[in-house]
């Protein structure tokens, strides 16, 4: 198939309202098989500049916009999104390599915040507080100004329009850095989000060095907001860049995300619910279950059903159909995979099913069973189709050691016992938990996490505060 005769095909940068390439390409590789699919702009340091300062004159214009107006060209961007399903949807996969069907499922999950925030937009509520006798405490919610968005490659719709939509729907402009992997679904939106009718110059996407782009927009003064989605060692990074100028931020970064399966369990339910977060994206998701705890009544039948299901998985390009694990996005990433399989194996853990080795693109979902807090698995993010089994005894035992990382953003348990799972829920240090599923991301949710996995929340009515300003006003002498 030639992406380029993809009607919502785009590889030029959107610049104030225009489409700009560059002297300097940069291939865009399709995972399957390293073919080049095409080339984006490696965009010099004048045009990002100058891309800062039309960002900044489009927000002075667009915060002026009445909300039920932005709400329209949301709607219609949603609309628009979803009408071109099919075709982002493909465009995900050739340079992603995750399953179509997972492409559309990500393409209209990404649609849903942007209908979620067309409807925030007209509810940017500020306060009246009550105050002394004299006088009235008011509290405006007023629009950022320039926010920058820097993004993954896992997720390449979704992490965008999650910090498009508010963005926009509360009156700030943007400018969005995809990743290198996976520019091509960011272009595209793009270019649906201008026949929606975004004002040149309100979202602006750029590709090239990510390095040079991010040191420029975290400079800048005029960016007065940087959102970034991506591992724990650049968002650090970035923050660091951020203080001299004092940005506020949102970070999403790595998880390590546990799963802890209790005797009392519905155990298909379990089983099932560990299949929906380790092997989607073939693991490369950072809400994927990274640490499974199964309790010891019911170690050997969780195994049993696990080893089945996930014999059951059929890899392949993901644009044939019934594939459920496509390729991994670059050797580093299978390389990882490798390592923890043997650490944990040389380690004393035993293989249940999959493989010990892969010299390919691909990598076969493993298991191994009877894994231990020491090896590596336990401490660092997997990012792939890898699947350790712990055991535990006790409840007090497991929560200190699904607690037991620098990471805190998804968990999840499975027990059918009530008292079980507010006590274990409370108890998790996560900013998510999922309980009897594995399927917990939803544009009306707030994610987000905590310790080492990030600042802020996305989505939901507090997806809305990230991108505004409070502004009080004390009102006195009044008769
Ligand atoms: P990454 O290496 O941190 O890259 C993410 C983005 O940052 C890419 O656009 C990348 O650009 C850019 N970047 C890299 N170095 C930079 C620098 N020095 N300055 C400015 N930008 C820089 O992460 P990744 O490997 O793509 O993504 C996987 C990670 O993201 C995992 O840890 C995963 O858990 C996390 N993640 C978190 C969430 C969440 O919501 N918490 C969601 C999805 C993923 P280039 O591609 O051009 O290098």
């Amino acid at each position: 198939m030639d992406i380029k005769n993809i009607s919502v095909f785009e590889n030029r940068c959107l610049i104030n309202g225009e489409w700009l390439t560059a002297t300097t390409l940069l291939d865009v590789k399709n995972p399957v098989d390293d073919t080049v699919l095409t080339q984006v702009p490696v965009l010099d340091d004048v045009v990002i500049h100058r891309v800062i300062q039309d960002a900044d004159r489009a927000q002075k214009a667009w915060k002026q916009v009445a909300p039920a107006e932005r709400s329209q060209v949301l709607k219609q961007w949603f609309h628009l999104v979803m009408q071109h399903q099919e075709e982002l949807a493909t465009i995900m996969t050739l340079e992603q390599g995750k399953p179509l069907k997972e492409a559309k499922g990500e393409i209209a999950y990404a649609a849903s915040y942007i209908e979620w925030f067309s409807e925030e937009a007209k509810r940017a509520y500020g306060d009246i507080i009550p105050a002394a006798s004299s006088s009235e405490i008011l509290v405006f919610k007023e629009a950022i100004g320039v926010c920058a968005a820097i993004t993954p490659w896992n997720f390449p719709a979704a992490m965008i329009t999650r910090k498009v939509a508010p963005a926009l729907a509360v009156g700030c402009s943007i400018i969005v850095k995809p990743a290198s992997e996976t520019p091509l679904t960011a272009l595209a939106l793009a270019k649906l989000a201008v026949q929606a009718g975004v004002p040149a110059g309100v979202l602006n996407v750029v590709t090239g060095s990510s390095t040079k782009i991010g040191q420029i927009l975290t400079a800048s003064s005029v960016v007065k907001k940087l959102s970034f989605t991506g591992s724990t060692e650049v968002g650090a990074q970035l923050m660091a860049q951020c203080a001299p100028t004092i940005k506020k931020l949102s970070l999403e970064l790595g998880g390590n995300a546990p799963v802890i399966v209790f005797n009392e369990c519905d155990l298909e339910q379990a089983v099932q619910g560990v299949m929906d977060t380790k092997f989607r994206n073939a693991g490369q998701t950072c809400v994927c279950a990274n640490r499974i705890y199964v309790q010891s009544g019911i170690y050997d039948e969780f195994i049993v059903r696990l080893k089945a299901k996930v014999e059951a998985l059929k890899l392949g390009n993901g644009l044939e159909d019934g594939t459920d694990i496509g390729p991994l996005i670059n050797r580093k990433a299978i390389q990882k995979v490798e390592e923890h399989i043997q650490d944990a194996l040389s380690k004393g853990a035993t293989l249940v099913c999959g493989q010990e080795s892969n010299d390919s693109q691909w990598c076969q979902p493993t298991v191994v069973r009877d894994v231990t807090q020491e090896m590596l698995c336990a401490t660092e993010e997997t990012f792939g189709p890898f699947a350790p089994v712990f055991r535990f005894e006790h409840e007090a035992e497991v929560i200190e050691m699904a607690n037991d990382t620098e990471f805190g953003l998804a968990s999840y348990l499975f027990t059918q016992n009530l008292n079980q799972f507010l006590r274990v829920s409370r108890a998790l240090e996560y900013g998510m938990v999922g309980v009897n599923t594995g399927l917990i991301s939803n544009a009306a949710a707030p994610f987000g996490g905590v310790k080492s996995s990030g600042i802020g929340r996305e989505g939901s009515r507090y997806g809305l505060d990230d991108y505004l300003e409070m502004k009080y006003v004390c009102v006195g002498n009044i008769n």
